[in-house]
């Protein structure tokens, strides 16, 4: 005999069930530029936090940029359908970056109404990323035609098909996407020695936003994000990441210690965030790619030091499943998703 607590809850999840899977949250928002923030952490285990990946949506379709561990998940529950993503951008090849590509890929391509590959654009080493997932997840295809049939799993669809653009020079920026009234330009980005890295300006409606990437502090990207309405912008503390390094090192873990020790030398701080966004005059900045993970909720003011002193605007700290919509009308609003739905 099944418990009174296990009965309700199937009474509960049966009436539940249809509003779950008919959720189309992105149908709902208005004519506008909007800003998913998917994973608003770092390579560093976060319980809070998932790997980089962003959300832009545009006239009903979403934008990817990066797909980091966990993105297709988080996506999942701030009820974002794969079915929607048109296409994903890719700022460099970090692994935390990378991470769930596959996953991104495989939801898009069973879900309702894909009928094309996905699209993979990025600098110079895309194809080599995009034909590694390819080939790792051959196998994986096959099983899934054979067992559900081509009419519902397309093999013609399932691999990504990788598009490279050439790395913006100092001071420019391409234009890598011109569709339905969206342009999307690249610029490049400081976070050396890792090169090329892009960062991505969307354009649309005459609202916009810039993400940048994984970057120090560069006059490139105060150019490319000028009058933007929205930046985000990655950031760690240099004070905090030093701490747990100096708590590996002595601890004994000396090869953890140097590395996070190394991490300091190529991402902003958030004073440098707040910098990059008054010199560009951004209506309004989110940090994300938060370096070191915060697990008391007094660290966040630690971790932005002087930052709000430093930017005219509004400056929040993302989360995972945050949303800024910026309509056609003006204005800027923000919510979020995943807890939204709870
Ligand atoms: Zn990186
Ligand atoms: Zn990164």
């Amino acid at each position: 005999m099944a418990s009174l607590r296990s009965r309700l809850a199937l009474a509960l999840i049966k009436k539940k069930l249809p509003e779950i899977v008919a959720a189309d949250p992105v149908a709902e928002l208005g004519d506008g530029l909007h800003v998913a923030i998917v994973g608003s952490g770092s390579p560093l285990p976060d319980e809070k936090r998932g790997n980089p990946c962003v959300a832009v949506i545009a006239g009903g379709k979403v934008y990817v940029v990066d797909a980091g561990e966990g993105a297709s998940e988080t996506l999942n529950r701030m009820g974002i359908d794969a079915g929607r993503i048109e296409l994903l951008f890719l700022t460099h090849f970090h692994s935390d970056h990378i991470g769930g590509l596959g996953s991104v890929n495989l939801q898009r391509w069973v879900a309702e109404g894909s009928d094309t590959p996905m699209r993979v654009l990025g600098p110079p080493g895309v194809e080599e990323v995009v034909a590694g997932y390819n080939e790792a997840y051959r196998l994986d295809r096959g099983y899934r035609t054979a067992h559900h049939g081509e009419d519902f799993v397309d093999p013609a669809i399932g691999a990504m098909v990788p598009e490279e653009f050439p790395v913006p020079g100092p001071g420019e920026s391409n234009v890598v996407l011109d569709q339905d009234g969206l342009v999307v330009t690249a610029f490049e980005v400081d976070h050396s020695p890792v090169a090329p890295v892009v960062g991505f300006r969307f354009d649309y409606q005459g609202r916009s936003a810039v993400i940048s990437a994984d970057t120090v502090y560069t006059e490139n990207l105060v150019a490319a994000a000028k009058d933007t309405d929205l930046l985000v912008h990655d950031a760690l503390s240099e004070e905090l990441l030093l701490m747990v390094a100096r708590a590996q090192t002595e601890a004994g873990h000396q090869a953890r210690g140097k590395i996070l020790a190394d991490v300091t030398d190529y991402h902003a701080t958030a004073p440098q965030a707040a910098d990059a966004a008054q010199k560009a005059r951004a209506r309004a900045l989110a940090i994300t790619h938060i370096v070191p993970p915060l697990p008391l909720k007094g660290l966040e003011e630690v971790f932005l030091a002087d930052a709000p002193d430093r930017f005219d605007g509004p400056l929040w700290m993302a989360n995972d499943g945050d949303l800024y919509s910026l309509p056609v009308a003006g204005g800027l609003t923000r919510t979020n998703l995943i807890r939204r739905r709870r």
